[in-house]
């Protein structure tokens, strides 16, 4: 049994949704805001709006935030995806607008949004009494019922569900909430923003009251909130939390009482890649460093929770311990009578059981992701440990590297083939390292990770792509150092041998600040016959009419098709350059930064489209090479 603090949910509890804000005002905000582009303006928009809303009443920040950032709930919580298909939502909205199927297929064709179909047809229907308004406690808990329902008669309960609500619908309330359950607000607003406009209006909350007056917060108050406010998201990715800790202790005292816990899945702490062992070398001269082997498997963030249930995380905080039916975090464990709860930082493996070797990455993809019966395993995973982040309720991530491996040694044991820590070696003689990078790929792992082991500098930064943990991957030294996660933004008809499937692709990466996609190059190369034709059908379902507003492009790349964002592509390439096609970084240098020979490696499933390699990666990437930096 886990304890919940005050500030966590209890899941059956629909009550914390409560809010009596009238949606219609949400949907203001969202209009105002898809109008225009000052990211300074929309986060004093959205501040103001928070800001007034808690003055009512401070529950109704969290299902307004939700509805904002266009989630029903965090990411590690299952069963929330909307999966609303666009026929669907077309059948309710002619069902309930009085418009028939045609007539709404044909303006669909036309303008390519159903939430500005639904607002015209709504609009214009003559209705013999007032509806009563919705509130925004009412839209976010009907969402999560609609996300909920499963089953038999499912999607006519759903239908049912949606058609009452757009039957009270006003105003430009039916555009937002047709577009809320497309899960696309498509105004332009990124994450970032709403944690920014989240920590200014909890901190002038807090002032209020104090009674202060001062109403103009200085800016390095404001920066400090900010950061505490991500931080603690990092830790504990759940708005509910964040924020019930914020109006209860103050969003200054965050980094006390918002922190990682078991059964909460925290954002992995990243590495930086780099091009060689010198380069390794020169950014710790003088420090003592560690390198392990670069496993090529999948994060695991193993969670031990005080029940005795084991749960294993993705990378991206989704629950894979279904996925793992034949690990059992318990028996790796040195004493169970001595530790009640923990999380371990690993990376999980395909394993030859024979041989007693590590099996390639394709081997692991092999497996099923869902419901896999412990029958079904035909190939076994190890994990490699690399960190303890808790144990027993006590956070390490403060502590150096060296005494988390300790730690690491001393509360589990080492069972080969099953459950082993990752190999390592302390050197900083350039020899000893390369020895020890080609035994690395021998093993069948991708290179090195190589961690500060000692100081401040050593503790484990969640979220953060840490220039305290660098990767030194093989296969990409002769490149930039590390492949790309680029999203398919649009494509190319194929010609010749590649009639009837898309030839070329139009790649974008994500800029965290806006929320756009800004392109980077055309692809052609390393896709295989087979690969084009799973490609051709697995986009051409995401066509849309036109380039969304999101996606930052020059005209003279424009593909033949645009794609809606939901499928990144690992890619390589020779090496950076700036050219004035693309529009990578282009907030940095004039042009955009390009990628040169790009070759396709595969589909990245394990990644959302917002975690597509970022602006600010390519520009750092683009920078670090040699002839730029002389
Ligand atoms: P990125 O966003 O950094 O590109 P990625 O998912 O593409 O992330 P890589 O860049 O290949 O991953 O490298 C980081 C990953 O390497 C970690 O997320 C982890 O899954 C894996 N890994 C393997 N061995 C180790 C190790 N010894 N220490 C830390 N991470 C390791």
């Amino acid at each position: 049994f886990t304890p919940r603090t005050e500030e966590e949910p209890s899941p059956n509890d629909n009550d914390h949704y409560s809010s009596n804000i009238p949606y219609s005002e949400v949907c203001e905000v969202f209009n105002k805001i898809e109008a225009i582009s000052s990211r300074l303006e929309i986060i004093r928009i959205c501040s103001d709006f928070f800001i007034k809303i808690m003055q009512q009443s401070s529950k109704n920040l969290i299902p307004t935030t939700y509805l904002f950032i266009n989630r029903l709930g965090p990411d590690y919580e299952a069963g929330l995806e909307l999966g609303l298909g666009e026929n669907l939502l077309m059948k309710t909205i002619s069902e309930s607008c009085g418009k028939s199927m045609s007539q709404i297929k044909l303006k669909y064709k036309e303008i390519g949004d159903l939430g500005e179909i639904a607002m015209g047809a709504r609009n214009v229907q003559p209705t013999m009494f007032k509806p009563k308004p919705l509130t925004v406690g009412e839209v976010f808990k009907n969402l999560r019922t609609i996300a909920k329902t499963q089953g038999k008669d499912s999607q006519l309960k759903k239908m049912r569900q949606i058609k009452r609500m757009l039957t009270a619908c006003q105003g430009v309330e039916a555009k937002f909430l047709i577009r809320s359950l497309e899960s696309k607000l498509r105004i332009g607003l990124a994450e970032k923003t709403i944690l920014i406009s989240l920590s200014k209006a909890l901190l002038l909350h807090d002032q209020s009251r104090e009674n202060s007056r001062d109403k103009d917060i200085p800016m390095d108050v404001l920066e400090t909130a900010q950061q505490k406010i991500r931080d603690a998201f990092c830790q504990v990715p759940n708005y509910e939390i964040v924020i019930n800790s914020c109006l209860k202790h103050g969003i200054m005292n965050l980094d006390k009482y918002c922190t990682l816990r078991p059964g909460i899945p925290l954002k992995p702490m990243l590495a930086k890649p780099t091009k060689a062992i010198n380069e390794v070398l020169d950014r710790f001269q003088g420090e003592t460093f560690t390198s392990e082997y670069k496993y090529d498997g999948e994060r695991a963030q193993v969670h031990l929770l005080n029940d005795g249930t084991m749960r294993i995380y993705s990378r991206n905080g989704e629950n894979m311990t279904e996925r793992y039916p034949e690990i059992k975090i318990t028996d790796f464990i040195e004493d169970l009578d001595a530790t009640k709860n923990l999380i371990l930082d690993c990376e999980a493996v395909a394993w030859d059981k024979e041989q007693g070797k590590i099996l390639p990455f394709q081997v692991l993809s092999t497996r099923k992701r869902k419901d896999v019966e412990l029958t079904d395993v035909k190939v076994k995973v190890c994990l490699f440990a690399f960190d303890i982040l808790c144990h027993n309720d006590e956070r390490l991530i403060n502590q150096s590297l060296r005494e988390r491996r300790d730690y690491l040694a001393k509360v589990t044991k080492v069972v080969p083939g099953e459950f082993e820590y990752a190999t390592q070696i302390i050197t900083n003689n350039l020899d000893e390292l390369q020895k020890f990078l080609d035994d690395s790929v021998n093993h069948s792992c991708e290179g090195l990770m190589v961690k500060m082991l000692e100081g401040p500098e050593s503790h484990y930064e969640p979220s953060k792509r840490s220039r305290n943990w660098l990767k030194l991957k093989k296969d990409y030294l002769d490149g930039v150092g590390d492949s790309l996660d680029l999203c398919v933004l649009g494509a190319y008809y194929g010609r010749g041998k590649r009639t009837g499937t898309y030839g070329g692709f139009l790649l974008g990466c994500y800029n965290q600040d806006t929320g756009e996609f800004e392109t980077c190059c055309k692809i052609g190369t390393g896709f295989s016959d087979e690969m084009l034709q799973q490609l051709h059908e697995r986009l051409t379902p995401t066509i849309i009419d036109g380039p969304k507003a999101t996606f930052v492009f020059d005209s003279s790349a424009e593909p033949d098709v645009w794609f809606e964002p939901t499928t990144l592509f690992e890619v390589l390439t020779a090496d950076l350059s700036l050219s004035p096609i693309y529009k990578a970084g282009s907030a940095t240098f004039d042009k955009g930064v390009s990628l040169r020979f790009p070759r396709f490696l595969r589909i990245r499933e394990d990644k959302g489209v917002e975690d597509a390699t970022s602006s600010d990666q390519i520009v750092e990437l683009y920078e670090n090479q040699s002839h730029v930096q002389n």
